[in-house]
């Protein structure tokens, strides 16, 4: 993949890269579609990586499908799909990481510590591999996106950063490969988090709420309506790039939230102004 890789920075060719764990749907696809626009040769990597799992998550059960991952990838026009194996990202005596500070310790780093370590230490990896000159990576997984922002910055990368709007299904739910999880009805009420979110907005956009807690009580009680099963793990209100809470909503405003449906873990997020 280096060797490749340098015969086409020697060549001129602008590298795109598009990092994802596979099982792939048209969210993916998409980044691959941005990647094609901005460069030439555009790289997609599969690589579930066990390094942001936790103990107790869903690392071996993680759907995979490399053959429909790969037909998917063709069509909308990835070069080089990049899917090296664990033991080749990890060899038995691996022990360097790359760690973001600060921004890792809120909203999903609270939740899952150690996720974060685990998904710069392996994007680092993979600047290094492939050595893009730009990647591309989703507004749905908004901190994601933030940290690796920071990272490429702290670290000099000379990579430029696209984050690409979430791609939703028709009832509005996020597009994420654990909503194979749910049966048909849990999968109906997998859109409180979008409607919870677009009540949000909708209130912050016609003046009627500017409070957190307030908006944060009525998401609560709407998720609630839909699926009186899920366990609300957050709800925030946070400044895009520092991540810190706000106390009133302002412009720039993120709200995001992490929910529990039947054992399955969703996250989403939304702008509000
Ligand atoms: P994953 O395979 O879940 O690690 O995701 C790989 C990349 O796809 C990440 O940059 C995600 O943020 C992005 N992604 C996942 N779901 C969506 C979606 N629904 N819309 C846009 N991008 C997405």
């Amino acid at each position: 993949m280096q060797f490749r890789c340098r015969q086409f920075a020697a060549q001129d060719k602008r590298i795109g890269l598009v990092p994802t764990m596979g099982f792939l749907h048209d969210g993916h696809l998409s980044l691959v579609k941005i990647a094609r626009r901005y460069s030439d040769i555009v790289i997609a990597s599969i690589f579930v990586n066990p390094a942001q799992f936790a103990p107790h998550e869903d690392f071996d059960r993680y759907p995979r499908d490399e053959k429909g991952d790969l037909a998917k990838l063709k069509r909308a026009g990835a070069n080089i799909v990049f899917i090296p194996k664990v033991q080749e990202i990890y060899p038995p005596d691996f022990q360097t990481s790359v760690a973001v500070e600060k921004i890792t310790g809120v909203l999903e780093g609270e939740s899952r510590p150690g996720h974060f370590k685990g998904v710069t230490t392996i994007v680092a990896k993979l600047f290094n591999i492939i050595r893009p000159d730009l990647a591309v990576f989703g507004m749905k997984d908004f901190q994601q996106a933030t940290v690796l922002k920071k990272m490429v910055a702290d670290l000099d990368y000379p990579i430029k950063v696209i984050i690409a709007p979430t791609v939703r299904e028709k009832d509005g739910l996020a597009m994420s490969s654990r909503n194979k999880y749910f049966n048909p009805n849990q999968r109906k009420e997998a859109v409180c988090l979008y409607h919870a979110l677009v009540f949000a907005k909708k209130m912050v956009k016609n003046n009627k709420i500017s409070d957190p807690k307030l908006l944060k009580n009525r998401m609560i009680r709407i998720i609630k309506d839909i699926c009186p099963a899920a366990e609300i793990d957050y709800i925030a209100f946070t400044d895009p790039v520092t991540l810190t809470p706000m106390k009133q909503i302002k412009p720039g405003c993120i709200c995001s939230l992490a929910v529990r449906l039947y054992k399955v873990r969703l996250i989403d997020n939304m702008k509000l102004l």
